[in-house]
Parts: C-alpha cells; sequence; structure tokens
C-alpha cells in the first residue's frame, strides 16, 4: 500500500516550509519533501560573495521576525542557511530529506508522487520546488565559437574558476552587476551587455530603498491589481548589492570601476557578437523609471510629514562614447561569456498538463485551478509583488493554504 498523506508540500525551501506551518497550524497532516537538504538551493546554488538584496530586517518568515544584532546588515548565503534551517526547526516542519520526486500525476481525486522510487498518495499538493532552478540561457550561446568558456550565474562561485583573460557579461540585472563588479575587481576586464534594467539606489533619504518599498505598499500589491501581469513577473531584479557600507551599484559606478557597456547581445556572426545600438534610450528608460519612483515615495513621505533626509536625485546613466557594437570572439579579448539572463523553474517532474510552452506553471495566485487540489507558492508575482522574496512568503502561504483547506472541507 502506497503511503497516504492530505497534503504533500514538494521542497524545503522557506516557501515550502511556510506552506507546512500553515498547514500545522491548521493540523493537516503532510510531509515536504526534499531531493537534498532544507534550503539546499541556497547551500548549493549561490555564488561565494553573494549577499542577500534585502536588509536582514526585512527577511522575517511567519513567527519568525528577525532579532538577531545586525537589522541593517545583507546575509551571506550561510547566514540564510541557518535562518532557514531555525524556521523548520522552531515550526517542526515534518521534512523528509534527500527525497526526490520525480513523477507528480494525478489519478482520479488524488494525486500520486513518485519519491526515490517510492509511491506516495495524497488529496493535494503545493509545489514550492523553485522558481531559479535552472539558468535561462539565450539561444545564441549556441552558435560562440568553442575557443570561448560560458558559465552561468548558476554554475558560477568564484572568479578564480575562470581562466585568466576578459569577461563578457551578458545581463544588467542584480545578478550581472554583481558578477561584473567582482570579475573587474580581480583584474580582468569585463564588457557588460545591458538590455532593459531597473536602476535602484541603495539608499534614499537616510534609508534602505527597499524600506520605501516595504513602507509605501509598492510590495504589497495583489497579482489581480497589477495592470500587466506577465510583464510583472518577468521584470528583471533591481540592480542592488548588499554590503556593510550599503554602496550603490549600477552602471555608473561600474564604468567608474572601468567595465565597458555594451548593448543588447543581438546576435552572432561568423564569430562576431553584435550588439543593439540605442543605450541612451534604454538608460534614460531606467532613469525615468527611477525618478517616478522617488516622486512617488516623496508624496508618501509629504502627506505623512516624515522625518527623512532630503528628496535626492542621481546622475543620469553616463552613455559610453563611442558606443561599441560588435566584440569579435575570436581574437582572444573575450575568454568567458558568463550568463546573468535569468532563471527557469524545472517542472521535469511534472506529469499533470499545466506548464505552458514557455515551461512556466498555469496559475491563479497558487491556485492551479486546471487541476483541483494542486498549488504552488514562491513565484514571481504569485499573489503579491513581494511573492518571491523571503519576507513575502507569508501572506502567500497562509492564503493559499486557506484555499486548500477550503478545497478540503477542513474547517
Ligand atoms: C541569486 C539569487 C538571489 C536572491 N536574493 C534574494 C534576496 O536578497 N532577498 C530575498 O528575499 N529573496 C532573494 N532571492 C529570491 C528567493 O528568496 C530565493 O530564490 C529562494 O531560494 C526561494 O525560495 P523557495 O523556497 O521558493 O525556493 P528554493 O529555495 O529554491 O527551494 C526549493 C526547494 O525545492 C527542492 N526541490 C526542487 N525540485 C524538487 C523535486 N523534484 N523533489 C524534491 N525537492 C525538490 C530544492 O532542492 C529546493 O530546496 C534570490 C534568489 C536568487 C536566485
Amino acid at each position: 500500500m502506497a503511503e497516504r498523506f492530505t497534503a504533500v508540500v514538494i521542497g524545503a525551501g522557506h516557501a515550502g516550509l511556510a506552506a507546512s506551518h500553515f498547514l500545522t497550524s491548521r493540523s493537516i497532516d503532510h510531509v515536504v519533501l526534499e531531493r537534498g537538504e532544507v534550503a539546499n538551493s541556497w547551500r548549493h546554488e549561490r555564488w561565494d560573495s553573494l549577499r542577500l538584496l534585502t536588509p536582514n530586517w526585512l527577511n522575517r518568515l511567519p513567527g519568525q521576525p528577525y532579532d538577531g544584532p545586525d537589522p541593517d546588515g545583507y546575509m551571506g548565503a550561510l547566514e540564510v542557511v541557518e535562518l532557514v534551517e531555525r524556521f523548520a526547526k522552531t515550526s517542526q516542519a515534518p521534512v523528509r530529506t534527500g527525497a526526490r520526486v520525480t513523477s507528480l500525476r494525478r489519478l482520479a481525486d488524488d494525486y500520486v508522487l513518485t519519491v526515490s522510487g517510492e509511491e506516495l498518495r495524497a488529496r493535494t499538493v503545493v509545489i514550492a520546488s523553485g522558481a531559479h532552478n535552472r539558468a535561462r540561457v539565450p539561444a545564441l550561446g549556441a552558435s560562440l565559437p568553442a575557443s570561448v568558456d560560458q558559465v552561468t550565474a548558476f554554475d558560477y562561485r568564484n572568479p578564480e574558476q575562470l581562466a585568466e583573460g576578459g569577461a563578457l557579461v551578458v545581463g544588467a540585472s542584480a545578478t550581472g552587476l554583481q558578477l561584473a563588479a567582482e570579475l573587474q575587481r580581480s583584474g580582468r576586464p569585463v564588457t557588460l551587455s545591458v538590455g532593459e534594467h531597473t536602476r535602484l539606489p541603495r539608499t534614499y533619504r537616510g534609508r534602505d530603498v527597499l524600506w520605501w518599498m516595504d513602507a509605501t505598499g509598492v510590495w504589497d500589491q495583489r497579482y489581480d491589481e497589477v495592470d500587466d501581469l506577465t510583464r510583472a513577473r518577468n521584470l528583471p531584479s533591481p540592480q542592488l548589492v548588499g554590503t556593510r557600507e550599503r554602496t550603490t551599484l549600477d552602471l555608473n559606478t561600474l564604468t567608474d570601476a572601468g567595465v565597458s557597456l555594451v548593448g543588447r547581445w543581438a546576435a552572432v556572426r561568423d564569430g562576431v557578437a553584435l550588439f543593439s545600438g540605442g543605450l541612451r534610450n534604454v538608460f534614460s528608460l531606467a532613469d525615468l523609471k527611477l525618478q517616478r519612483l522617488l516622486d512617488g515615495y516623496d508624496e508618501w513621505a509629504a502627506e505623512r510629514e516624515l522625518a527623512a533626509g532630503p528628496p535626492e536625485r542621481f546622475e543620469p546613466t553616463r552613455v559610453p562614447a563611442p558606443s561599441r557594437l560588435d566584440l569579435d570572439l575570436t581574437n582572444g579579448e573575450v575568454r568567458t561569456v558568463v550568463w546573468a539572463t535569468g532563471y527557469r523553474p524545472d517542472y521535469d517532474w511534472l506529469d499533470v498538463p499545466v506548464v505552458d510552452e514557455k515551461g512556466q506553471l498555469r496559475h491563479d495566485g497558487g491556485v492551479v485551478s486546471e487541476s483541483p487540489g494542486l498549488y504552488a507558492l514562491g513565484l514571481p508575482v504569485l499573489r503579491r509583488r513581494k511573492s518571491s522574496f523571503i519576507h513575502g512568503i507569508e501572506d502567500d502561504a497562509r492564503e493559499v493554504v486557506d484555499h486548500l483547506a477550503t478545497y478540503l472541507d477542513v474547517p
């Protein structure tokens, strides 16, 4: 007889553990299946120098506000492992580690999971297997000369891993900027290919810029109130880095450090990388969006007569002159291409037809309506703008588990 649960949660990152927390509070019997260890992605899938972009005080989990000595600091990956492990312990989550789900299918009103070769049954399933399981690499990666190494942000750990010589970093979100800065510091000539991006200063009017996001309610905007949900779910992460000095990391900082900026990588022809022109427009758009965001914060602060430093405005992003439109990949100038072009989830194990042609799960605020009893957590803008951040899980997990309980007719 297959083992049976009312609910199964797949993944013991903070999202799966938050689901478990609310399932326990409703006395719904369940198990959390984790292919590796608790907080596996923070143990094995991050580069060495990574620090969270979110300040410590913001990294709250259900029933676990930050209570350490450094509320304004930024945790490294090992500290995040400790944070998530502590949450698993205090909420007494029934986690099974080393339990990889290789198949999930629907059978009448039940779900059947294959877990490390064994079958397991459940009335409901919460998929919390992560949004960042694989690197997203554009198709042009296949046309690079063999003399150029390629590494993704998923596999990158530190500069020593790369051959000596120039690096072309592709992507100008938080990951791309941080890796470009680190490689430049290691003494390599670095070129950064920049497309649409989200510029943010680290601090604004004396406070962490994410304090403003939190306090003004920008992050609480619900998925069904967002004008263009597909776009919101695909927005690049903000250009931020967590450092003790609370330094701003933007394109101007990188230019000052010696990084060359080029436009979006459009094609490879005869071993030559071709970049889009129009950097001026790309930069102006990001500067304009930043300006609008800060205007909104100023209005909000004025309405509340908030005691904060004076409004600040930032230098426009400088356009390199002349802008470089191509780069020969065959002459040794570029030794490694670093893809910082985003991540995607992996649903290869999911045998319920609820994944679209882009590899994304079809759901309505975490409820997979096409397959009753199936739920998701931890995806971008799942129920709110903050959904995929650590502090965003509490509201989402509570509401998704509420829905699951109603489905089961549990009071
Ligand atoms: C580079 C990077 C930086 C980030 N920085 C921040 C930040 O500063 N602040 C912030 O709030 N958020 C940040 N995030 C976003 C988010 O907090 C993390 O992605 C976080 O790990 C998501 O938690 P999760 O529980 O949804 O997924 P994960 O932590 O990825 O957990 C999913 C778990 O599911 C397991 N799993 C997957 N497939 C299976 C399977 N088939 N069977 C069993 N188990 C499986 C995995 O092993 C993993 O442990 C960052 C993300 C990335 C990628």
